[in-house]
């Protein structure tokens, strides 16, 4: 964006948070970039090395699960290293300060609940990464636990139901999660100031929360380094850095 054009829309960002009553954000993984922690679909993003593992595959196969869980291992300093970046802790002010009721993220992270979210509040919907749970019976196990039995005998089974488990995120071709989805569709609906970061909205449904926010009366910002599909049903596109664009919003 051309620096004149750019300084335009971040006023404009700031006239239309200073008007909304409700804002509710919506977070894909570019906003955790900058925490180190690489997205999917860039260059160098963790797709251009990692074919994406199906969920009736991780059921199917125990080759399939212990890859799953070797790749995660392999990620483990990378999310443990990460600590919220200017876009998350922007988003914490405006939560402070009660104009975001909750956030609805695309992210596994567990890094909105770092910078200052209550579990309750940050609407995942694809789950989280930072522990595991029994794709069974759906007990809850930590992230230590699972290594230690990776370490002794690949990925690990229940010790209550013995069927596998898995971190505890929504792979491609799992049921999403109800809960998170009614919720995100009552906060979209409900919202005067809809905010999409950092997603490039292809993942469906995910990708829907959006349009929906824009056809229930809400104003739609997208704040993105690459064109998306809704661009052109935005009230605003900032296409520029995340952290960049929502450094004036970080409270002290
Ligand atoms: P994506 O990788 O498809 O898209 C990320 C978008 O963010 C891209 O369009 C990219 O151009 C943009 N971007 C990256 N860094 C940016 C920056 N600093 N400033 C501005 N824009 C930036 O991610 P997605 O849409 O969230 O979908 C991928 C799926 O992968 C998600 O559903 C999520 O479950 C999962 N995922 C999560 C994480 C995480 O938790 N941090 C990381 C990778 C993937």
């Amino acid at each position: 964006m051309m620096a004149s054009d750019l300084r335009k829309s971040m006023e404009r960002l700031g006239d239309m948070i200073a008007e909304a009553s409700i804002i509710v954000p919506f977070t894909g993984a570019g906003i955790s970039t900058e925490c180190g922690i690489p997205d999917f679909r860039s260059p160098g993003g963790l797709w251009t090395r990692n074919r994406p593992i199906p969920y009736e595959e991780f059921v199917a196969s125990q080759d399939a699960r212990d890859e799953s869980w070797r790749r995660r291992f392999a990620m483990e300093p990378t999310f443990a290293a990460a600590r919220p970046g200017r876009g998350h802790r922007a988003l914490a002010s405006l939560y402070g300060a009660g104009k975001v009721p909750a956030v609805i993220t695309q992210n596994i992270d567990n890094l909105h609940q770092k910078s200052g979210f209550a579990p309750d509040h940050v609407i995942e919907l694809h789950g989280n990464t930072t522990f595991a749970r029994c794709i069974g019976c759906g007990r809850i196990y930590d992230l230590a636990w699972a290594r230690e039995r990776f370490d002794q005998s690949g990925a690990p089974d229940c010790v209550g139901c013995g069927d596998p488990v898995k971190t505890a995120t929504i792979s491609f071709g799992q049921a999403m999660p109800e809960d998170a989805m009614d919720r995100a569709t009552e906060l979209a609906q409900a919202c005067d100031l809809f905010i999409a970061i950092g997603s490039s909205l292809v993942v469906w449904p995910a990708a829907g929360f959006p349009m929906m926010a824009k056809n229930s009366g809400a104003r739609l910002v997208i704040i993105n380094r690459e064109p998306t599909d809704q661009d052109d049903i935005a009230d605003l596109v900032i296409r520029h850095d995340i952290g960049e664009t929502l450094r004036p919003f970080v409270g002290n």
